[in-house]
């Protein structure tokens, strides 16, 4: 039988914690790093006969989370109990939705959101070994701080198709999370953890395969890492007419190691049932208003206002407002020069990031408007390419006005045919067997050509034009 390809299927649950002033059920503040259990009351630590009482702020959130993944926002929603023992959870259950979450449907770019609901985090969990604060090796001491953090957990449907784009695809729910000022977002503290949900199926089937589970990732590249080697331990199993089994799997990013957890014999079950303290989320008018008030320009929507309003190509639009930061720095430099060409005003600020690493645009030496200045003095060939990337580098490394760094360095270029033509006529005569050539058809001595009037104008000239140049003297067309 002819081999089918396979194609992978992937779901991701995002769990974000929210920036709230205090926890979901009580009025702890949230923990930031503080001495271990100083952030606790009876409520979360799930002392007898504690009331829980949700968090207006976090409700809002949510909805606000709704509202940006285009999700359905329930006119009434319930809490409810999901049990489980485990040390990092005193009550012996988390209180989180179920049938009625806050958020169902939606979608965030070209994936669709199956809901969003509100819970509470755990507390953590540190493994102590010898000579940490307790003295056997393989002990657990637990910090309630992070106990009762609100969180909202993010379930897509099964229709990502490939590492790359569950990649790409967290990169644009981040942004938006970070635009709408609901969380940290940040992979390596927590505040944004991915468990991404993998099958394999013959490409193109309706029918989805058995999937198994990648717990808590935390960063983008890990993520990306975790899914691929995924799939392909699966696409092995499977070639060789093994079966997936249906688990939940650990990724080591250091030796690229997948492990069980638990196999779905051992799975849980939570026996939910409705939270007996807290009355039903009903949604009002004013909540609703309130946060449709509050939502600011989302990424998504950015893009689109930077390829239809600004001509911006789809590759640049996406960089620049996946990356709000950027994008603001973008807009400062139009702002700077309204007569700027935006996608030439773009690719500067991809020049100008890709000489910064991890630093941010608007916290380097280049402000935007010296920028715009450096891309009006291109645009008007006073001038070219590689005089402006000698620019940008002094920019970048000392600060500074464009046109005194032009001056002072002698960088203007070399233009107009008066002033080129006799250099590129000394350059066709100082190599007469490449003149040659060239007239008789053979275009590829040109660079040759080129090379040698840029040295003579120490790389001031315009390639373009010496080209042009060169083919008007020989008489080439
Ligand atoms: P569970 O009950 O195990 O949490 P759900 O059906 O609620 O499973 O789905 C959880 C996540 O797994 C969702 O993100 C969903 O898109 C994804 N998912 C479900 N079935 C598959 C599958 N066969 N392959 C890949 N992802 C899947
Ligand atoms: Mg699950
Ligand atoms: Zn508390």
């Amino acid at each position: 039988m002819a081999k089918a390809e396979l194609e992978p299927v992937i779901g991701l649950e995002i769990h974000v914690q929210l920036r709230t002033a205090t926890k979901m059920f009580c009025g702890c503040a949230l923990g930031f790093g503080e001495p271990p259990n100083t952030r606790t009351c009876p409520v979360c630590l799930g002392l007898p006969g504690a009331l829980p009482v949700a968090n207006a702020e976090a409700i809002h959130y949510g909805l606000l989370i709704g509202l940006a993944l285009n999700s359905t926002l329930a006119p009434v929603s319930t809490f409810h109990r999901k049990n489980y023992f485990y040390p990092d959870l005193p009550k012996g259950y988390q209180i989180s939705q179920f049938d009625l979450p806050l958020c169902s449907g939606g979608k965030l770019g070209e994936v669709n959101i199956h809901r969003v609901h509100l819970e509470e985090d755990a507390a953590k969990l540190n493994h102590v070994g010898v000579g940490g604060r307790i003295d056997q090796a393989n002990s657990s001491i637990v910090d309630f701080n992070r106990g009762g953090t609100p969180l909202a957990e993010i379930v897509t449907e099964p229709e990502l198709s490939s590492a790359e784009q569950a990649g790409q695809w967290l990169r644009l729910l981040r942004t938006t999370l970070r635009t709408l000022g609901v969380s940290d977002v940040n992979m390596e503290e927590g505040s944004l953890r991915c468990d991404a949900n993998i099958s394999l199926r013959p490409a193109g089937s309706d029918q989805l395969g058995v999937k198994t589970e990648l717990k808590n990732m935390n960063s983008f590249r890990f993520i990306e890492r975790g899914i691929r080697a995924e799939v392909e331990r699966q696409r092995a199993l499977i070639e060789a007419g093994e079966e997936v089994v249906q688990e939940t799997l650990h990724f080591d990013p250091r030796s690229e190691a997948i492990t069980s957890l638990r196999s779905k014999e051992e799975a849980h079950d939570y026996r939910y049932f409705p939270e007996p303290d807290l009355p039903p989320v009903v949604i009002s008018e004013s909540m609703l208003s309130r946060a449709a008030a509050e939502l600011p320009e989302l990424p998504a929507a950015r893009e689109q206002r930077y390829i239809e309003q600004q001509s911006l190509s789809a590759e640049s639009a996406r960089m620049l407002a996946w990356r709000a930061e950027l994008g603001d720095y973008f807009d400062a430099v139009c702002e700077a020069d309204r007569s700027l060409d935006a996608q030439a005003a773009a690719n500067w600020v991809a020049e100008l990031q890709g000489r910064l690493g991890d630093q941010e645009a608007e916290d380097s030496k280049v402000s935007a408007s010296a920028l715009a200045q450096l891309a009006a003095l291109v645009a008007s060939s006073k001038i070219n390419q590689g005089g402006a990337r000698q620019v940008l580098d002094q920019l970048v490394n000392e600060g500074g006005e464009p046109a005194a760094i032009v001056a002072d360095q002698g960088l203007e270029a070399v233009g107009g045919a008066e002033q080129l033509a006799p250099i590129v006529a000394a350059a066709l005569e100082a190599n007469p067997e490449l003149t040659e050539r060239l007239r008789s058809g053979e275009m590829k001595p040109i660079g040759v050509i080129v090379g040698e009037v840029m040295k003579q104008t120490r790389g001031r000239a315009d390639g373009e034009q010496v080209t042009a140049l060169i083919r008007e003297q020989l008489g080439l067309s």
